[in-house]
């Protein structure tokens, strides 16, 4: 039996420790139009706040491993997700 798979929901209880937990989602996710410096500087906010966060690194490892598209996780912007994707394809 310990060796079935876990439940999805293991998957995703290091949340319960997100520096960003319970904060607006604005922050993390671009509205509708966002472009330019105004994505920067919305970027870099999340940025900071996901450098003191204790599971950054999972974060940022579930971002890549699921595809996500949108948001900033564990530092990460959507771009830069991409951009280590196209390498780690060897591209
Ligand atoms: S790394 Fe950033 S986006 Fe991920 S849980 Fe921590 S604060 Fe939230």
């Amino acid at each position: 039996m310990h060796n079935a798979p876990r439940p999805l929901l293991v998957d995703w209880q290091w949340q319960q420790r997100a520096a960003c937990r319970g904060m607006n989602s604005a922050t993390f996710f671009s509205p509708t139009g966002e472009r330019g410096r105004a994505r920067r500087v919305r970027e870099e906010r999340a940025r900071r706040i996901c450098a003191g966060c204790e599971v950054r690194t999972v974060c940022a490892a579930t971002a890549l491993r699921h595809g996500e598209t949108y948001g900033v996780w564990g530092g990460l912007s959507r771009d830069e997700r991409r951009r280590l994707d196209h390498e780690a394809a060897g591209g």
